[in-house]
């Protein structure tokens, strides 16, 4: 098992990512769990209604809830369904540095995320919300409802990288000739192939975020 935060990739060497930088135009992120820290604000809404210590953040070792939880389907629909339609009434918070992260970012180029939630509003308000230094024309959010069409999309708009949680998609995105970057969680600890990282700075640290244009064959080699 990778310790949080280890860099084992065979897509793409952590060496030749340091000394190159990925280009910001070239990477886009999902939204829950990798920007959003969804699940732990799903552990805290399971503990306000069943107690204190009901649910611990390292049970959560499956995507699929239902597969690694003690908890009724309905109390976990419930539940993500408040953190669907409403992240802003429930205080849904991003990762630390995020934000920073993002706003960077930002000042480069625009900011794509994808997410398979079916709607894009609510978690695009709450983007906005929790990006006030960004210009909202920056930040496009767009809701595949669907797993398998996230490749297609990132294709579509020229995207090397992306960020995302879920082991599934992560090879997925290999297949499409995007390079997974995956992002630590007690559910995704099975696979050792991926860029791993554990936290926004180890995102920070992959990209070029020196300002202004980036010269010829600055970023890395599509594999
Ligand atoms: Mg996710």
């Amino acid at each position: 098992m990778p310790m949080p935060g280890s860099l084992i990739g065979s897509v793409v060497r952590p060496a030749d990512v340091f000394e190159l930088g990925i280009d910001p135009r070239d990477i886009a992120f999902d939204v829950d769990s990798v920007f959003a820290q969804t699940m732990t604000l799903f552990v805290k809404l399971v503990n306000d209604r069943f107690g204190p210590g009901h649910l611990k953040y390292e049970d959560i070792t499956s995507y699929y809830l239902a597969d690694c939880l003690n908890l009724d389907a309905e109390v976990i629909l419930e539940l993500i369904t408040l953190l669907i339609d409403k992240p802003i009434e429930v205080n849904l918070a991003c990762y630390p540095g995020a934000p920073e992260v993002i706003n960077q970012i930002s000042r480069q180029t625009d900011i794509l995320f994808v997410t398979a939630r079916t709607t894009a509003e609510p978690i695009r308000d709450w983007i906005q919300h929790v990006l006030p230094e960004v210009d909202p024309a920056k930040i496009e959010v767009i809701a595949t409802a669907n797993h398998e069409l996230k490749p297609g999309i990132l294709l579509d708009h020229g995207k090397k990288y992306f960020v995302d949680d879920r082991l599934e998609t992560c090879a997925l995105l290999e297949q499409h000739g995007i390079t997974p970057i995956i992002f630590d969680q007690p559910w995704n600890r099975a696979d050792v192939r991926f860029l791993r990282v554990g936290n926004w700075p180890e995102i920070a640290s992959l990209l070029d975020l020196t300002p202004g244009p980036k010269p010829l064959g600055s970023t890395l080699p599509k594999k």
